[in-house]
């Protein structure tokens, strides 16, 4: 199948801003799903609400649109009852890590096989330009126009230590890791996160005098490093890329099948 087989053509032109770089994660989402060669009937996309979310729209899988922050909770059920059934969940920062946090969280420690892409603009776009779990200190939105005080959340750390295990980080600007690291996440058995540093040029661009989308662009290239490369301790400052973690667990699916297969012949 060629990647435009994958996109309900009538659904566009999207909705997205000139130069947002969601329309970026959604190319080479589908290249990834390309290259792991799989039948799109046999794919789910669940998402939640925002500029991200719409991204489920666009696609000729299976598709839910659901509640915001609540992506993950629709996926989960849809996983545990038809395991066969691949889930991508496409979801924004404030999204996934607001009011989606709880369910990310325990997402995350089930380790059940769901692949979750977290399409980080570090702002609520939809909305208006508010700062989200992700912003960051200082960072100027219409709900904190003097600069946020809140610390933000690392998301790679986050999942990390709540029990992923796939969880990777790239930007818009690096678009051949997006492809090559949601085809791992895909192909992996276990519950995937990837970070995407995806632009918003028309709230967090425009506020916190980050430019246009290819100023920002820019910026993803030079303020952020792979985690291979040697040199990357020389600048505390750059944000690390790569795949930070990757290794087979009991899969929650797996587990439960087994358990409901032991009480039978008990
Ligand atoms: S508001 Fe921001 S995130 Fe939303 S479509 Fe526009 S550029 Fe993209």
């Amino acid at each position: 199948m060629a990647v435009n087989d994958y996109i309900r053509e009538k659904f566009f032109p999207h909705i997205w801003c000139a130069g947002c770089g969601h329309g970026i994660v959604l190319n080479n989402m589908l290249r990834a799903v390309e290259e792991s060669e799989l039948d799109k009937n046999s794919i789910v996309m669940v998402s939640g609400i925002g500029c991200s979310s719409r991204i489920s729209g666009y696609v000729d899988f299976h598709t839910l649109h659901t509640l915001h922050g609540r992506a993950l909770a629709f996926a989960t059920g849809v996983k545990m009852s038809r395991p066969e059934l691949q889930v991508l969940i496409p979801m924004g920062d404030g999204d996934s890590l607001a009011i989606g946090g709880n369910h990310f969280l325990h997402a995350c420690r089930r380790n059940m096989d769901m692949t979750a892409i977290v399409m980080n603009n570090r702002i609520y776009g939809m909305t208006g330009g508010q700062y989200s779990p992700l912003s960051g200190k200082g960072v100027k939105a219409s709900s904190s126009p003097q600069g946020t005080i809140d610390a933000p959340f690392d998301p790679v750390n986050l999942a990390m230590t709540s029990g992923a295990s796939f969880v990777a980080r790239t930007t818009t600007y690096h678009v051949k890791e997006i492809t090559e690291y949601l085809k791992q996440a895909i192909l992996h058995q276990g519950f995937s996160v990837v970070e995407i540093m995806s632009q918003c040029p028309t709230h967090f661009g425009r506020k916190n005098q980050w430019g246009d989308a290819v100023s920002m662009l820019q910026a993803y290239k030079e303020n952020t490093v792979h985690r291979d490369k040697k040199d990357r301790d020389s600048d505390a400052e750059l944000i690390e890329r790569g795949i930070f973690l990757q290794e087979e667990l009991p899969e929650y699916c797996t587990e439960y099948q087994n358990q409901v297969q032991g009480m039978d012949k008990a």
